[in-house]
């Protein structure tokens, strides 16, 4: 049994927690917030089965003049952001080849198809499933032409990954979501996706879980990471924790901490923003809507809309654009009242060139571990990731394994 420290109270960090317990080992998780209080709260909910491919940058030419015009809500770019991110950026564009896609994408595969089991498991065994909802995640399209090259590929994409996908006509889709105003082109629904009415609730659900088996919640400001004579010292503001192993899973934050001990991270921070509105009716699922940028989605505080991503240095005030063109976009398909009070959010997703996040042993260090750079599916990911990281922590040493090592 070992002694375990984990860094960080995010979806990582907790499905860390929970898969070392269960592996016997005994755990701690530090953490400045309260768990899931970041990313982990601010994202779109969606355990997302049918994302079995990462989140490529675009190579073609006229995709990357319209980002760089500010043409698009999927991605704005903040000039000032440039020469911060401009190595992380150029590692992301060559491991975006198609030749290297193809190496990628079957480890991702490998890891999101079992996501949704993960979750079911801790769901259960948290007695969370009043948070979860098994309706499948939705795009919408408002372009006739957009939808029917979407339904081809996302065929293929069903097809050679056995998702269960449903089209439907604007008006199959008026009948399924009530709260629709107008009637869109069409939409594709991939069925096996699921989706949590309040993330953060969630991250808190599983949380009590770790505790109630005897996991023990540490508050502190983390401000650095030391090799002790055996393990680790984690120095806080005020105290100092010791453990044989530490797992840095801190997300976004992760790369400064183990920075001073050598590594360089070449993290992407790709900024998103979310609003809740008040509406009439809600919708049954969350919806990407296609050509707009954002995801709405039915939370308990009301329609969360979240955006796609900016690029942004981290001190850069918000800028509420893509949020403002969502929310139009959204008021021409639903019936919104207004934003409610104090509801804007503003976080990043921690992105890494390889578009796999780093799941394994730090190259030159004994007792330290990370788990981090989970991009755009970090939600998904944490209980599964959290699990690879406890197994191979006991000594797994696969292809899988091999392929999100830190090495
Ligand atoms: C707009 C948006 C929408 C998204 N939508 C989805 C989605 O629908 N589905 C999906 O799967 N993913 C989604 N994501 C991605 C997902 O939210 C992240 O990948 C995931 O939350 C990362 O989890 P994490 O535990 O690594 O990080 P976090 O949740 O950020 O946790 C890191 C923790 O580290 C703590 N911490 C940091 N520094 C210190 C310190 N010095 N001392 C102590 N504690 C510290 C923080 O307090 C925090 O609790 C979205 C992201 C964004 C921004």
């Amino acid at each position: 049994m070992a002694d375990v420290l984990v860094l960080g109270a995010g979806m990582v960090g907790i499905g860390t927690a929970l898969a070392l317990q269960t592996q016997g080992h005994a755990v701690r998780v530090l953490d400045r917030r309260g768990p899931g209080e970041e990313t982990s709260h601010g994202n779109a909910g969606v355990i997302q089965a049918e994302a079995r491919a990462p989140y490529a940058m675009p190579r073609d030419l006229a995709t990357l003049i319209r980002y760089a015009l500010g043409r698009s809500n999927d991605l704005r770019l903040s000039p000032g952001a440039l020469p911060g991110a401009a190595l992380p950026l150029l590692a992301y564009f060559r491991h975006s080849s198609p030749g290297r896609m193809t190496k990628v994408i079957p480890h991702y595969a490998a890891i999101i198809s079992r996501a949704t089991q993960d979750h079911g498991q801790l769901i259960a065994e948290a007695d969370a499933e009043v948070l979860i909802r098994r309706t499948g995640l939705g795009e919408i399209f408002d372009d006739p032409a957009a939808f029917e090259a979407r339904c081809e590929s996302a065929q293929d994409m069903a097809e050679a990954h056995g998702l269960d996908l449903r089209l439907m006509t604007g008006q199959e889709l008026r009948v399924a979501e009530p709260a629709l105003t107008s009637t869109p082109a069409g939409a594709v629904v991939w069925a096996d996706s699921w989706s949590a009415t309040d993330p953060s609730a969630l991250v808190r659900a599983y949380a009590r879980l770790f505790v109630s088996r005897g996991g023990a919640l540490l508050s502190g400001d983390i401000g650095r990471l030391e090799e002790a004579r055996t393990g680790w010292r984690v120095r806080c503001a005020q105290t100092a924790h010791a453990a044989d192993h530490v797992v840095v899973a801190l997300g976004p934050w992760s790369p400064a901490l183990v920075k001073p001990l050598g590594y360089r991270v070449p993290m992407i921070l790709k900024r998103g923003y979310h609003g809740h509105f008040e509406m009439q009716g809600s919708l049954t699922r969350p919806y990407v809507l296609d050509q707009h940028g954002v995801v709405l989605s039915s939370m308990a505080r009301g329609l969360r809309i979240t955006t796609g991503a900016h690029l942004a240095r981290p001190s850069s005030p918000r800028n509420l654009a893509q949020l403002t063109h969502g929310a139009e976009a959204a008021g021409r398909l639903v019936d919104l009242k207004g934003p409610v009070a104090n509801s804007q959010w503003h976080g990043v997703r921690p992105c890494l060139p390889r578009m796999l996040p780093m799941v394994g042993r730090a190259p030159r260090h004994r007792g330290l571990w990370f788990n981090f750079g989970h991009g755009h599916q970090g939600f998904t990911l944490g209980p599964t990731t959290g699990a690879l990281l406890a197994e191979i922590l006991d000594g797994r040493d696969d292809a899988l394994t091999r392929a999100l090592s830190p090495a």
